[in-house]
């Protein structure tokens, strides 16, 4: 299936004037896919897997802001570290601890959202509250100068169910507003990446500022 220009168009309309960026999804998909979009003015893009990314990165445009927004393993940060725009789903502080490390190597501050888990499915990822406040708490005296907590992220359920959708979104968009007026330590806490293909409308109305749209806009993963 052909990349879907005319909805790209709608998208970018539909969100002008609003405060939500728009993340290209590509995962699996070509970098002929990617540039089509990219000359239509896309600029952030995001992907799954280390490999992936890196034989993209080095492949397109180095203007392209990469979003990393798969599960990362502590032991490939080093990889994405030197370029990486915004790593989405940091879920324990191991990984934190790691990016940390591979910015003050690349003698940058590496921007990070951390990834709160709003579905019970198995499958998804992300700390519960508990954990978030021993991260927390585990942060300021480590003095970590090498990421930057933007925001947070979150995937919801698998699931037409509007009304869960809804409260998953709302259950983290209310705890985006909590810890963001404890600001004291995140200086620049703004993004919330909710929504995706199925369920954007639904995650913008209840706050999100960063969507990530794969198939809408690239057709079906085979
Ligand atoms: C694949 C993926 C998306 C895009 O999903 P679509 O339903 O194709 O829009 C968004 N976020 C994450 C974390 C993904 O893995």
């Amino acid at each position: 299936m052909a990349v879907n220009k005319e909805k790209y168009t709608e998208l970018i309309q539909e969100l002008s004037g609003k405060n939500v960026a728009l993340i290209a999804v590509s995962k699996f998909k070509s970098p002929s896919d990617i540039l089509e979009l990219y000359n239509l003015g896309q600029r952030d893009f995001g992907e799954n897997y280390v490999q992936e990314l890196l034989e993209k990165h080095e492949e397109l445009p180095n203007d392209i802001r990469w979003h990393f927004i798969g599960h990362l393993q502590s032991n490939k940060v080093k990889y994405i570290a030197p370029f990486i725009h915004l790593i989405h789903g940091v879920d324990s502080f191991n990984l934190l601890k790691a990016i940390d490390k591979e910015g003050a190597k690349n003698n940058r501050v590496i921007d990070i959202l951390l990834q709160i888990r709003i579905s019970q499915e198995e499958t998804k990822y992300g700390l519960v509250e508990e954990e978030l406040k021993q991260i927390l708490l585990d942060l300021p005296d480590q003095q970590r100068k090498n990421i930057c907590i933007k925001g947070f992220m979150g995937m919801a359920s698998f699931t037409e169910d509007e009304r869960k959708l809804k409260q998953e979104f709302d259950f983290l968009a209310a705890m985006f507003k909590k810890y963001d007026q404890r600001s004291i330590q995140f200086q620049q806490f703004q993004t919330l990446s909710i929504g995706m293909s199925n369920d954007y409308s639904l995650a913008i109305a209840a706050g999100s500022t960063m969507i990530r749209i794969g198939s809408l806009l690239f057709g079906r993963r085979t």
